[in-house]
């Protein structure tokens, strides 16, 4: 893996709050894990992406390493290449809905789709991690839209503490995974 550019503190920072400390890719927060999440270069370094913020997106480590320096990738329907969600230009809410019980994301669109599955924004580890936050109240995230159990309308997330800044701001740059145990949703490897 290439050496990344370090991304300065201000900037770390900027990314996070825009986020609301959520992976912009599996909506996972960042809040509740131990080790913070990664600045993600939406468009690589590698293919010409820049350090500015409007190419970083807030990524937990499995969707950052799961992206890599993809663009683009197979939307399951119709096996035509896309591109992948893009947190900058795209809205989560038009290409992801939550399942009824909150557990899965469904894509919308065949970026949706096609992001779902070269992400594995399903993987089992995070499910895991959905059924015990919706259990104590914190997951779907506030404003998400969810399926209704019968029919495909949409609701709202069920809300939360919205209001926990600056305990998750100890920015560090990525990768920064040696400070001590894997936290829930980071595999040191062999998840795939
Ligand atoms: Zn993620």
């Amino acid at each position: 893996m290439a050496r990344r550019r370090r991304i300065s503190p201000e900037i770390q920072r900027l990314v996070r709050q825009r986020a609301n400390h959520l992976c912009e890719y599996c909506h996972t927060s960042e809040r509740w894990q131990y080790v913070p999440f990664t600045i993600d270069h939406i468009v690589p370094l590698s293919k010409g992406g820049s350090d500015e913020p409007d190419n970083l997106a807030l990524a937990c480590f499995h969707c950052n390493r799961r992206k890599a320096d993809k663009l683009t990738a197979l939307d399951p329907d119709s096996g035509e290449e896309v591109p992948l969600f893009n947190p900058r230009r795209d809205v989560w809410s038009e290409h992801f809905i939550w399942s009824s019980d909150g557990l899965f994301i469904i894509g919308l669109t065949a970026t949706g789709r096609a992001t779902v599955e070269a992400l594995e924004l399903n993987r089992e580890r995070v499910i895991n991690i959905r059924a015990a936050d919706r259990m104590v109240g914190r997951h779907p995230p506030p404003g998400d839209p969810v399926q209704k159990a019968k029919g495909g309308e949409r609701e709202q997330g069920c809300g939360g503490d919205e209001e926990r800044r600056g305990k998750g701001d100890s920015d560090t740059s990525f990768p920064d995974y040696h400070r001590g145990a894997a936290p829930r949703g980071v595999s040191n490897g062999g998840e795939g």
